[in-house]
């Protein structure tokens, strides 16, 4: 016979009730997480709350074990929350769905790229928790297969992304159907004023968790930078995969074109790399993602599409093919990996231009993000036209904790920004003066 899970004991300390506390049992979860900790007992005690917590420590279940243990099963749509991708809505019903198995709540993602029959079908039978992504909600609500009048919970999940995505008048029409009264948390891995803002618009008197702390990547995230040139990263890309031999990576690029173009080239030399990106129709993204989640495919090719809540258990390594333009964006990415107390490495490819890019994602995670040589890297040379009067920028020498991998351990600091081409790389030529120098160069590239 199986022997019958414990419940675990924190949990109901902060006052979760049994049919959850099976569900944990079952899952496997014994200890909340912080923001667990800090937000279920806000939210159990009614009060509107504004989390703040890094991606990846558990705030689905924050929000979702709170608000759905409130939640009775016979009335209706009573708990409503708002993603910004389909990938999260799909994630996040899935999440919802196990933690409220013994309650036997109706759960149902909406969201574009699916035909709207289906969801029309399942939010026919009445779901007491609906989890979508506003085009699809504003969709349903103006044909009338939605209503938000029974409304008690509003959750707001990755608030900060849903703003820059542009959804800012498609939450206001939302938030301003919902007319009965209701509790409304938002939660967010940062918490801008802008976002400030907005919530004291929706919410009343609402409680502020912060368990970010200061630093907003996590510690377990060994962080790298490697200096090339732009018609090097392919092959540097290669050599890395070769080298790191990562379980499961994500390689992120600017741009769909990007990510279409080097999945492809992946795809040539044997590699078995996957895209996902926006343009990807909704059935293949979710194949692709899935493949991914089941661990039968070991590189996927993403935009940041797949940089905000993609919640895949064992993600080692996230390859920043691509700087983002946008600092937070790194740590978005990087928050793929190490989740819930698990190791990951991040390598962040950085060309000569680019080194402003690289100061202004340290200045946001405050650390200096450690170089990382590749001893059998050969530069190659620029494709022609590219040379024009070439001279090597000073080099640096990390000084954050050694926590560079082996192979750079032991090397002489090379250059920021890119790897100099082997006729200017011998130590004698690099710069003695590191440190600031380095720096207020960097910012000058
Ligand atoms: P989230 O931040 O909600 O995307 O959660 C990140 C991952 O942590 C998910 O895989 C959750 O299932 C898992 N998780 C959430 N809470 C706990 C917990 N208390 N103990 C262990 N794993 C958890």
């Amino acid at each position: 016979m199986k022997k019958a899970q414990a419940a675990p004991a924190a949990f109901a300390e902060l006052g979760i009730e049994p049919p959850l506390l099976r569900a944990l049992a079952k899952i496997g979860f014994v200890e909340p997480s912080e923001i667990q900790k800090q937000l279920i007992p806000v939210v159990l005690s009614g009060r509107d709350a504004l989390g703040q917590a890094r991606t990846g420590t558990g705030k689905t279940a924050a929000f979702g074990l709170s608000c759905m243990q409130m939640v009775n099963r016979d009335m209706g749509l009573q708990l409503l929350v708002l993603v910004p991708t389909r990938e999260l809505a799909v994630q996040v019903a899935a999440e919802l769905l196990r933690l409220s198995e013994f309650l036997g709540l109706r759960i149902v993602p909406v969201y574009g790229g699916q035909r709207i029959k289906s969801q029309l079908h399942s939010l026919g039978k009445k779901p007491c928790v609906v989890v979508g992504t506003p085009g699809r909600l504003i969709d349903l609500l103006e044909r009338g297969a939605l209503s938000l009048g029974d409304v008690r919970f509003v959750v707001l999940d990755e608030v900060d992304r849903m703003l820059d995505i542009g959804f800012r008048d498609d939450i206001r029409l939302i938030l301003g159907k919902i007319t009965s009264p209701h509790q409304t948390v938002f939660v967010s891995a940062t918490l801008s004023d802008e976002i400030k803002r907005l919530a004291g618009q929706f919410t009343r008197d609402a409680v502020e968790v912060n368990v970010s702390r200061d630093e907003i990547t996590v510690e377990e995230v060994t962080q790298v930078f490697i200096g090339v040139e732009p018609w090097d990263k392919f092959r540097l890309l290669q050599m890395v995969l070769e080298r790191e031999q990562p379980k499961l990576a994500i390689v992120f690029c600017n741009t769909k074109r990007g990510v279409m173009k080097l999945a492809k080239r992946l795809h040539v030399e044997g590699i078995d790399a996957r895209e996902i990106h926006g343009d990807l129709v909704q059935s293949k993204r979710e194949r692709v993602m899935e493949r991914f989640r089941k661990h039968n495919l070991h590189v996927l090719v993403a935009t940041d599409l797949a940089s905000r809540g993609i919640d895949v258990h064992g993600i080692t390594h996230i390859v920043n093919y691509d700087i983002p333009v946008d600092p937070e964006a790194y740590v978005h990415r990087i928050g793929r990996t190490a989740r819930m107390g698990s190791f990951g490495k991040a390598i962040t490819f950085v060309t000569r231009e680019q080194g402003k890019l690289l100061t202004e994602v340290e200045k946001l995670i405050n650390l200096q993000i450690t170089e990382e040589r590749l001893e059998n890297f050969v530069p190659g040379s620029p494709p022609r036209g590219e040379l024009g009067g070439f001279s090597p920028p000073p080099g640096r020498r990390p000084r954050g904790p050694a926590r560079a991998s082996p192979v750079s351990a032991a090397e002489p600091p090379s250059v920021p920004g890119g790897t100099a081409p082997a006729q200017s790389a011998s130590p004698s030529q690099r710069p003695k003066t590191l440190g600031a120098k380095f720096r207020s160069r960097r910012r000058r590239l």
